[in-house]
């Protein structure tokens, strides 16, 4: 089985100790998947700091040098991964920008290009903000051969014209009915591929996430816990987990003490495993 963690919202806004705090020690074992937004909105979302929210003025990236070269060394030696986390992100009209945003072909192309080129290192997965996607939206990230961190489905984009769809479809209920927990593999829709991630987040249950686990690896399948690295000392909803790093902690203590899990980023888990 595949095992990796995709963390959202770097951004301008981050400092590399915020980083260096979340996965300092976590990336010695293996690398995190960075969802980046390359040039923030600060809008209402929690990654942006209080005293900017709703301000809506926009931050480039490469406006925080500091991030930059931690970024660019980080990548360079394997600890981290970049992924294309929108564009702006937030919207000023409540929108969803890949759901219900415009330009999106655009937004991709040059979010990419302009994360490839500052930070040396290719973009091979986008991770829509909020988790929202659209079929225009996922037009634009096939378009850019980029794969999806998520699952969109039938409502959110996938083609009814597509066979791959339906086989996508079909497997997917087949699971369920058998009881079949989340999304243990990789999805392959012809023109992307799209891959599950699994909320580690003060709502979310440990319990569900190691029988999500425990199936993934039945199937030898793929296990994404997706997180963010400014909630991870916010406390858990579930008894008997303090902290939503202590969720991702023991996670990774499953994943590294399995002779049967190998640990990836997430764009080498989607391009290397047959779907
Ligand atoms: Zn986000």
């Amino acid at each position: 089985m595949h095992f990796c963690i995709r963390d959202d919202d770097t951004s301008f806004f981050t400092a590399p100790e915020d980083l260096e705090r979340a996965y300092g020690e976590v990336t010695k074992h293996g690398p995190v998947s960075l969802a980046i937004i390359p040039f923030c909105r600060a809008g209402s979302s929690k990654g942006v700091p209080e005293k900017y929210r709703r301000r809506w003025s926009i931050h480039p990236l490469d406006e925080n040098q500091a991030l930059v070269d931690y970024l660019r060394d980080g990548i360079a030696a394997g600890r981290y991964e970049a992924m294309l986390h929108g564009y702006h992100h937030d919207q000023p009209d409540s929108q969803l920008e890949f759901a219900d945003g415009r330009d999106l072909s655009e937004r991709v192309r040059h979010g990419r290009a302009y994360l490839e080129d500052l930070l040396s290192a290719p973009v091979r997965v986008f991770v829509p903000p909020k988790n929202a996607i659209g079929k225009q939206g996922l037009h634009a990230i096939a378009r850019e051969r980029l794969n999806l961190g998520g699952v969109a489905g039938l409502r959110s984009g996938w083609s009814p014209f597509s066979p791959a769809t339906w086989i996508t479809w079909f497997r997917l209920r087949r699971w369920r009915a058998r009881g079949g927990l989340g999304v243990p593999w990789i999805l392959d829709l012809g023109d992307h591929k799209e891959i599950a991630g699994n909320p580690v987040t003060p709502s979310a249950s440990l319990r569900l996430n190691e029988c999500i686990f425990d199936q993934a690896i039945r199937v030898d399948g793929v296990f994404c816990a997706a997180t963010h690295y400014w909630e991870l000392d916010t406390s858990c909803q579930e008894s008997g987990i303090a902290t939503v790093r202590e969720h991702l902690l023991r996670l990774i203590a499953r994943a590294s003490n399995d002779q049967k899990v190998v640990w990836r980023s997430v764009g080498d888990v989607v391009s290397s495993m047959e779907s």
